[in-house]
């Protein structure tokens, strides 16, 4: 099956979640399916292999939560590590910070210090692309450490919220954009 065909199939457009007028995509009867996970985890692991198939980069980053699920099988299937970025609190040791604006109110997101070296190259992945806050202040955390994010992975992008106008000079990978 296309790539396409596997998302329209499996990822649920549920309306009015988690409050009315929202629409949410539901990415949980895709994780159920094994040929069609490993088929989308493929997909955003392209990026970080160059023409030949080797391996371009020494991390694959996820935030909390969904880009857990999708990152980490990822970076088993590239042969490089996983780090997670995660909300305010729950990183036990060293982080940075990055604090962005919601529609309401603030978010904030953080890395551990030590996850990523001067000069490693990182491949973000998360689920859904909507505003683009959530990539922007994950490629900030990268640039404290020294790293860079040599592009960003998604399952889904929301086109007509405009993320990519919020992150500039990198690369965007979407599976599907709506
Ligand atoms: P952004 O910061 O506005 O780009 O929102 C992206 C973040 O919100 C990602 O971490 C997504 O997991 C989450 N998100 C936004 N919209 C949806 C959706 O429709 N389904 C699932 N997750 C979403």
């Amino acid at each position: 099956r296309s790539l396409e065909e596997t998302l329209e199939r499996l990822v649920a457009d549920v309306p009015d979640f988690p409050e009315p007028g929202v629409g949410f995509k539901d990415i949980t009867p895709l994780l159920a399916d094994h040929a069609g996970f490993t088929q989308v985890v493929e997909a955003l692991a392209a990026p970080a292999r160059d023409t030949e198939g080797a391996v371009t980069v020494t991390k694959v980053l996820g935030m909390e939560s969904r880009g857990f699920i999708l990152g980490a099988p990822a970076a088993m299937q590239l042969g490089v590590g996983f780090v997670p970025v995660r909300k305010a609190g729950k990183l036990p040791r060293e982080t940075h910070a990055v604090s962005y604006s919601l529609e309401y109110g603030e978010a904030t997101l953080e890395i551990h210090t030590d996850a990523i070296a001067p000069g490693e190259r990182v491949l973000v992945i998360d689920d859904v692309l909507a505003t683009g806050g959530t990539a922007a202040a994950t490629i900030e955390l990268v640039e404290r450490c020294g790293g860079v994010v040599v592009g960003v992975s998604v399952l889904l992008e929301l086109g007509f919220l405009d993320p990519r106008s919020k992150l500039p000079g990198t690369p965007v990978h979407s599976l599907l954009v709506s």
